[in-house]
């Protein structure tokens, strides 16, 4: 609300000629830190960051009073979360809403589910994604709705009936619409047993396109030949992998292709709230009971994936109705399922950012890059759990949550 009010007085100090209100949004902020990690591997002790005009502007030894002082916390680059439905939500019946629904009811849902994924410390979340993601994205990047920056697949593609020519068009569209990425189904939900969908020449088409508009494509994919298809068709991204086996992940690492695994939220919360979900499209007992099934190979899956040399691994949480707000138990299971948790911690900010090319911007805490900031309660190198204790949350430079430890 800050921001709307400083908004509000630069207009009037500008109609008047004056310009109090303009010095006062330019004033630096500085943020003292006795521990910091930086986003990129990189730990320091006893810090002081200056934040101007919304951008990081120097990072320093921490030297007398600072704006924020946040003792007793640790600093740290504003999370992202490559993998969301921000949309998703329980309607007043306590149900999985899948609509239809006045159309002002579900992006306040989705606006709801924006502000709580921030105060998480999310300050970047990628929705893939429906067409009411744009209203809540362009909403938010005018500054006043708070929110995490959102980027949106805008939809999905998914019918195995088109043709090359038909999946090139519909990427073509997507781009024309303004989509920030595509997002493909080249495989069946695990529900109904993640088997391939779309052929090698299908995925050609529209990897390919999307490339030639300069978007990302991520697709959905359980069965290593699914994965397999993805990879050589160079798309940027493979989320899921719920039946990856090694030949499969060894070959997205030789390639290049990003690797989500998806282990820690999205099927937990299924089965948490089962009850909201039953009896609607392919939530059945038997699509419950392969969920179950796939929760129980997701840590395998995961120990092979760490195990493959060279493979980029991004967090990704693939967050439903009922799962937001919850991003970082994704990153808490990959730690309790051997990740170092400094490699966690850069697949949370910095190679997240890189796999949305976003690395000059976010995810990290340096001179120049967005002064997305957050602090937490403790030391997540030795308790990954303190990365669900947020107690500061700034965005662009404005703070919009701090609580005192
Ligand atoms: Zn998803």
């Amino acid at each position: 609300m800050t921001r709307r009010f400083v908004l509000a007085f630069t207009l009037a100090a500008l109609t008047l000629g004056q310009s109090p209100a303009l010095d006062a949004q330019t004033d630096a902020i500085t943020i003292r830190a006795p521990r910091m990690i930086d986003g990129r591997g990189g730990e320091r002790a006893d810090v002081m960051v200056t934040v101007k005009e919304g951008k990081i502007r120097v990072l320093g030894p921490a030297a007398g009073p600072a704006t924020y002082d946040l003792t007793g916390l640790t600093l740290l680059p504003g999370f992202i979360d490559t993998h969301v439905h921000i949309g998703w939500h329980f309607d007043a019946n306590g149900r999985y809403a899948t609509g239809p629904e006045p159309a002002d009811q579900a992006v306040l849902y989705a606006a709801e589910n924006a502000w709580v994924t921030m105060m998480a410390g999310f300050t970047t979340i990628q929705s893939v994604g429906s067409p009411g993601d744009k209203a809540l994205r362009d909403a938010i990047n005018r500054g006043i709705l708070p929110g995490p920056r959102l980027l949106s697949s805008l939809g999905q593609i998914s019918n195995p009936k088109l043709t090359p020519n038909e999946l090139r068009g519909l990427v073509r569209k997507f781009k024309a619409d303004g989509a920030d990425l595509v997002k493909i189904f080249a495989s069946a939900s695990i529900r109904d047993g993640g088997v391939p969908t779309l052929s090698q020449a299908q995925l050609d088409a529209v990897c390919g396109e999307a490339k030639a508009q300069g978007l990302r494509s991520m697709v959905h994919a359980h069965a290593p030949e699914a994965m397999m298809r993805a990879a050589r068709a160079g798309c940027t991204v493979v989320e899921h992998g719920g039946l990856a086996n090694a030949e499969a992940l060894a070959l997205l690492a030789e390639k290049g292709v990003w690797f989500d695994p998806n282990i820690g939220l999205v099927t937990q919360n299924y089965l948490e709230n089962r009850a909201k979900f039953l009896g609607i499209g392919n939530y059945t007992d038997e699509g419950f009971a392969s969920m179950e099934k796939a929760l129980g190979l997701k840590d395998a899956m995961f120990s092979a994936a760490l195990k493959t040399k060279n493979l980029k691994m991004v967090m990704g949480t693939d967050a439903v109705a009922g799962a937001h707000g919850q991003n970082m138990r994704e990153i808490i299971e990959r730690v309790k399922s051997g990740q170092a948790p400094m490699d966690a911690i850069r697949s949370l900010t910095s190679l997240a950012a890189e796999s949305m090319n976003l690395h000059h911007e976010i995810g990290a805490i340096q001179p120049g890059h967005n002064a997305d900031l957050v602090a937490v309660e403790g030391n997540p190198l030795t308790d990954i759990t303190a990365l669900q204790r947020v107690r500061f949350v700034m965005r662009g430079g404005t703070v919009y949550k701090y609580e005192k430890p």
